[in-house]
């Protein structure tokens, strides 16, 4: 079975060119000319992608993307045009997965769409089967850890950040690993916060079980030592 995708966009030119490439790529290609229709559309079909034009006529690509995430957790890829900045940012905090700038190259997008559906095999969103180390459990389903008994008070990017050294427990992922792990393709800054978000985590479970459990391996990156 081709994965379904939904595109949702108002204009033919770009459609088709959309509509030509991820065919070609083996897609199976909705089109939708207006944001009631993608959604109506979105209801009965259950994509696996949304494609989504940011400027739509009538309901544009914010509110659809909110009312998207009301009703299922389908990957969005936002369309934008490079004055559009601030929608995009907007659009990304509303729950879209990924944007790409107008104009385009069509290979890019497949690559995006290929991207993204890969990153959905890969287990992201986070796959159901708990995750057991002697200090550690996680919950992926629930979005719960445990150090030792004590449920920690994680943001999402924590958690996430936590299931992915506890996933590779014993061995070394580089800071550019982790971002592309746990950011994924949404990344804009530096490195750097990945040393923020390490901390904060190792501080929480210290409090917990009196060790940080994860180390700092010097010029490569972090390590969760559990055994
Ligand atoms: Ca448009």
């Amino acid at each position: 079975m081709p994965d379904r995708i939904l595109v949702v966009e108002d204009e033919r030119a770009i459609q088709t060119v959309i509509r030509t490439y991820l065919e070609s790529a083996g897609y199976e290609v909705h089109l939708a000319m207006s944001g009631q229709e993608g959604l109506d559309l979105a209801r009965t079909l259950a994509p696996a992608l949304v494609i989504l034009d940011l400027m739509l006529p009538g309901m544009d690509g914010l509110e659809v993307t909110a009312r998207l995430r009301d009703e299922s957790d389908v990957y969005i890829l936002m369309l934008t045009a490079r004055s559009e900045e601030m929608d995009r940012v907007a659009g990304l905090r509303m729950g879209a997965d990924d944007y790409l700038t107008k104009p385009f190259s069509p290979r890019e997008l497949v690559a995006r769409v290929e991207a993204i559906l890969r990153r959905r095999r890969n287990g992201s969103p986070l796959p159901a089967a708990e995750l057991q180390l002697p200090h550690l459990r996680i919950a992926p389903d629930r979005v719960e850890a445990y150090a030792g008994d004590t449920l920690l008070d994680l943001t999402t990017t924590e958690f996430k950040l936590l299931f992915e050294l506890a996933d590779n427990a014993g061995r070394v992922l580089t800071r550019e690993q982790i971002i592309e792990r746990v950011w994924g393709d949404d990344f804009y800054g530096t490195d750097r916060i990945v040393d923020v978000y390490v901390g904060q985590v190792r501080r929480k479970i210290e409090e917990a079980v009196g060790t940080p459990l994860i180390q700092t391996v010097r010029g490569v990156g972090y390590k969760l030592i559990d055994a």
